[in-house]
């Protein structure tokens, strides 16, 4: 997870022609098939194509997913499952970028609606930091919420159902996140010593931040509630 610019509405013939699919699917007599059968034949036409790269745009350099960072293969999301929601099945402001492991995770699941739980995170819409933070062996851990007496109910459900904390994820984001702290600690040393410039270091805060490879570290760390946290508190005052 890491936070995403604010998506923009879409140009009005699209939106226009997104109503028109919808309005179709609603007055069908089985809205289930009809959202099914709409959603995958615009998946194949071109008219549909503005709306992924819109999509791909907002999930920024590298176009990983927007649950988990990773870098397998994206496609659209629906954040509300088509199978439960169809109504939603041609509606922008339910789409997401995700990969495929996550949207298996996620399939047709949507607590409370589903199962027990909280409703997910919806990364695009919401300020991912306000419910994860990123610990010291790279998990994304749910918050805690005071008033419930128990962790954050939505984050929880989020990194179970998606298992963002996944072998292969939260490896990587360790890494990362190792590596990022050491070339901080390394620019830190720089500055101190005066071999590095002040806008030197701003320069490569800004590399850092929009990294493909690094975006929910970097963007925690250097940008979010992370910031209080050293090395990047010192660094931070620094420049
Ligand atoms: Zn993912």
């Amino acid at each position: 997870m890491r936070r995403l610019p604010k998506p923009k509405p879409l140009p009005r013939k699209l939106r226009t022609k997104l109503a028109a699919e919808t309005a179709f699917i609603v007055a069908s007599e089985n809205p289930k098939a009809e959202a099914d059968r709409r959603y995958s034949n615009a998946r194949n036409a071109g008219w549909f194509k503005p709306v992924v790269d819109a999509l791909k745009k907002l999930s920024g350099h590298g176009q990983r997913c927007m649950f988990c960072s990773g870098s397998e293969a994206s496609d659209v999301e629906h954040y509300k499952p088509k199978a439960v929601f169809p109504e939603l099945a041609m509606t922008w402001e339910n789409y997401l970028w995700s990969c495929a492991p996550c949207n298996r995770g996620k399939s047709s699941r949507f607590p409370p609606c589903t199962e027990p739980g909280g409703q997910f995170v919806n990364p695009l819409r919401e300020d991912v930091w306000e419910f994860f933070f990123i610990d010291e062996f790279g998990f994304l851990t749910p918050r805690y919420d005071k008033a419930a007496g128990a962790l954050n109910e939505r984050a929880a459900s989020t990194r179970d159902l998606l298992d963002l904390n996944r072998e292969a994820v939260q490896e990587t984001r360790l890494a990362r996140l190792s590596d990022l702290k050491e070339q901080v600690n390394e620019l830190v040393r720089g500055l101190k010593q005066g071999r590095i410039k002040n806008t030197a270091a701003q320069g490569k805060i800004k590399v850092w931040l929009s990294q493909p490879f690094q975006p929910d570290v970097a963007d925690y760390f250097l940008n979010g509630p992370g910031k209080t946290e050293q090395p990047f508190k010192k660094l931070l005052k620094l420049v």
